[in-house]
């Protein structure tokens, strides 16, 4: 299978944050169905213990990391002077193949150790840690999960990471490290085999997903709820892959705007959405369902927690 398509023929991109489209903005309010209150009462029942995750760039804006096509942004201003075609073109292995500096410039903002993880990483942690998570698929490229302390078995980092690397045109492995030095110190690292450009295997268009990926044919029809955060679903095959969850099954969208299947009227049953900023609906989750003392703590534990939400807010039960 090949990585990324999708069905429209602009705004290519995979990670590390696909685009939030202005498109048809959701008419559908938040929630219709109590989204939050109805999902944590499942999971306070014990109904849910096989919780599918699919995260995209909005779980890392709270970390600092801003869509890279967003003008005034540091990333994109540092792709502004390679005059590129088009802002995913930083993904294109063509482009890559001329223009290695550009998609270098963000690899340097994107390498880990510059971003720390937030409360949401911590969130999905914590239903780790709780026996409740199945997987997560990511759509980033930042490192953050696996920060958190998400363990591999349970991560899929779909659109790839930084942790190795190799040669784009012969594929032959590069130690990752070394590549970082040359990378963050402005040089090209080149393959020894074939002098090609190294990059991180960090997934381009027209490139295979990793091989983890494939493992989504035994976890949807496993889910028992699958949760959506941050991601417009606009890339596949991640787009699809949430509709291959039993359609008896909680899919709930976290999300600033609704996307893929919650654009439709009326949701499917089992649908939930609820729409804001995503740092503040899952501190509203995690309220719900008492766990907030415990990922504060998590938090604390590893140095991440800056302190409580910018301002009080009122929890608040969703109903009709
Ligand atoms: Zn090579």
């Amino acid at each position: 299978m090949r990585h990324p398509s999708r069905s429209s023929t602009q705004n290519d991109q995979p990670a590390p944050s696909p685009p939030v489209k202005e498109g048809p903005r959701a008419r559908v309010k938040s929630s219709s169905r109590g989204g939050l209150a109805s999902v944590a009462r499942l999971l306070k029942l014990g109904r849910c213990k096989n919780i599918v995750v699919v995260a995209g760039a909005g779980i890392s804006t709270a970390s600092g990391i801003p869509d890279f096509r967003t003008p005034g942004t540091g990333l994109y201003s540092n792709l502004e002077r390679y005059d590129l075609p088009y802002p995913e073109a930083v993904f294109n292995i063509d482009y890559f193949s001329e223009c290695p500096q550009a998609f270098f410039s963000l690899a340097r903002e994107l390498y880990p150790g510059r971003h720390r993880p937030n409360y949401i990483h911590y969130f999905i942690r914590s239903l780790h840690l709780r026996g409740l998570l199945l997987r997560v698929y990511t759509q980033n490229i930042d490192g953050l999960e696996k920060m958190c302390g998400i363990p591999e078995d349970k991560l899929v980092e779909a659109h790839g990471n930084f942790t190795t690397a190799s040669c784009h045109l012969c594929y032959t492995p590069y130690p990752a490290e070394d590549a970082k030095v040359a990378i963050m110190s402005g040089d090209v690292p080149t393959c020894s085999f074939c002098a090609g450009t190294v990059k991180p295997d960090v997934v381009f268009f027209g490139e295979d997903l990793p091989q983890k990926y494939f493992l989504h044919s035994e976890d949807f029809p496993k889910a028992d709820l699958l949760i959506i955060m941050g991601t417009s679903l606009q890339i596949e095959p991640f787009a699809s892959l949430v509709n291959t969850v039993r359609a008896s099954v909680p899919r709930l969208l976290l999300n600033r705007h609704a996307v893929g299947p919650f654009l439709k009227t009326p949701l499917r049953r089992a649908d939930h959405l609820e729409l804001g900023d995503l740092l503040d609906l899952v501190q509203r989750m995690a309220h719900l369902l008492g766990w907030s003392a415990e990922i504060e703590e998590l938090m604390r534990s590893q140095g991440d927690w800056v302190g409580p939400p910018t301002q009080s807010r009122a929890i608040v039960s969703c109903v009709d």
